[in-house]
């Protein structure tokens, strides 16, 4: 192998972090470009913590489009869309439509990956000793219709044909699973192998990790422009400083190979480069709820759960945190935090954990970075020395560990060819 060939990866996240470490791993140079002064600040910080295989349904199918639809014209659903006209927008939701033919196809796609991603993860948190509040209680999705459960019934099956195994559970024994669970249920569906974690805590250790194998991390450094000369990449970036001035000039490096990993911004950096990736940035919110005493982390759920008519997730993080996350607001780039969609994950805790209080709680929103047909553009582009593993939507914490090893594989086979 070739010392010298030169791996640049856009973004810190999990897809960037994951990506580099596996690179590193297997003897490449790499280097990291990150716009902010630390690993995992955007949409790989707070977000619902599951390692769900359970929930690799992709959303590309007229049932779902139906229940879009309604939900448009219900205060407090869980999905929102600005009406405002934008390209962008709309020719997403054209691809979203033109893939429900492949709906089968893209959910087994996803199961497989998110059953070898689990074991890639937990094999490097083990190598590299990553204490990421991980839980192995598995899963429960759980409905409080009978039709919603026999909907869920046909996933299932789906899912089965791909390899994962979630058992039907009645009411006794959702009430055994997840004793602290409270309200108004049918059934539900159970992953014993799924399980949970802090994707910020995991990210932040495994770019630790990366620095120890020699990766060059480019912290506070905006990537401003891409360019391939001569069968290599040009980065044009800037440092910013941590009050936020920018270093005077723009600098300019040469790289052999570039793994686009830069979540909601990939698509700009795709079109700079010949491609195209229509990833829409799908806003998501999450609350952390601070168990403070032992009565309120008695009262606070430790099985995750999938809420399907909320369509809310939940995370034990240790003792002392409890997330719960959701909602899909089809809004642009904004980040800001609308109380609306807070509150109703706020009811939503007092009515199925009336003994935990929300007195103390963190609240945060993301942007998913969503392709319209819900599968991760993991390969190669169509110049020479670029790669992309991005556009991993709402699975990028299940399915980071398959794709970055996927994407290392083909980065090492080019430079070995
Ligand atoms: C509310 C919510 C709940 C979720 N729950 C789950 C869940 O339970 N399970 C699950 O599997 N997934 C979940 N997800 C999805 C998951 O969090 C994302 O898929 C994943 O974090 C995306 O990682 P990423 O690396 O692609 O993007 P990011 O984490 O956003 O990383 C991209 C990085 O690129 C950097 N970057 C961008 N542009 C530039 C530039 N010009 N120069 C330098 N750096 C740049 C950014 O600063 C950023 O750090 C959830 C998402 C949300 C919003």
């Amino acid at each position: 192998m070739n010392d010298t060939v030169r791996t640049a990866v856009i973004g810190a996240g999990i897809t960037g972090i994951t990506t580099a470490y596996q690179l590193a791993r297997k003897g490449a140079d790499v280097t990291v470009f990150e716009a902010n002064p630390y690993p995992a600040m955007e949409t790989s910080y707070a977000n619902g913590g599951q390692l769900s295989a359970s929930n690799a349904e992709v959303w590309n199918s007229i049932p779902t489009m139906i229940k879009g639809v309604q939900w448009m014209f219900s205060a407090g659903a869980p999905l929102l869309m600005n009406p405002k006209p934008s390209w962008h927008k709309y020719s997403w939701i054209a691809e979203f439509i033109g893939a429900i033919p492949n709906y089968e196809k893209n959910t087994l796609q996803t199961v497989k990956w998110a059953l070898d991603a689990r074991n890639q993860l937990l094999e490097m948190a083990k190598a590299e000793n990553i204490d990421f509040d991980h839980e192995e209680t598995g899963i429960l999705h759980f409905y409080e219709t009978k039709h919603q459960f026999e909907v869920a019934e046909k996933v299932t099956a789906l899912l089965k044909k791909g390899g994962l195994e979630r058992r039907p559970v009645t009411i006794e024994e959702i009430a055994k699973i997840e004793p602290t669970l409270k309200g108004e249920i049918y059934g539900g569906f159970y992953t014993e192998s799924d399980f949970t974690g802090d994707i910020h805590k995991f990210t932040s250790a495994l770019a630790k990790a990366c620095t120890k194998r020699d990766v060059e991390m480019r912290l506070s450094t905006t990537v401003e422009k891409l360019r391939t000369e001569d069968g290599k990449i040009a980065v044009f970036s800037r440092v910013e400083d941590k009050h936020g001035s920018s270093s005077p000039g723009q600098s300019k490096e040469v790289f052999d190979q570039i793994v686009i990993c830069a979540g909601v911004h990939s698509r700009k950096f795709a079109a700079m480069l010949g491609d195209r990736l229509n990833i829409y940035p799908v806003k998501g919110y999450s609350i952390t709820i601070n168990l403070e005493d032992e009565a309120n982390q008695a009262a606070a759920p430790w099985t995750s759960l999938l809420d399907d008519n909320a369509k809310l997730v939940t995370s034990r993080l240790g003792k002392g945190r409890f997330r719960v996350a959701g909602t899909a607001e089809f809004n642009g780039f904004s980040k800001d935090i609308v109380w609306g969609r807070i509150a109703p994950m706020l009811n939503w805790c007092h009515r199925h954990f009336p003994g935990m209080s929300t007195s103390s709680y963190i609240s945060w929103a993301g942007l998913r970075p969503m392709m319209p047909n819900m599968l991760p553009r993991v390969g190669k582009g169509n110049r020479p020395g670029v790669f992309y593993n991005t556009g991993h939507g709402h699975l990028g914490w299940t399915l980071s560990g398959a794709t970055s090893d996927i994407i290392s594989e083909l980065v090492i086979s080019e430079r070995a060819a």
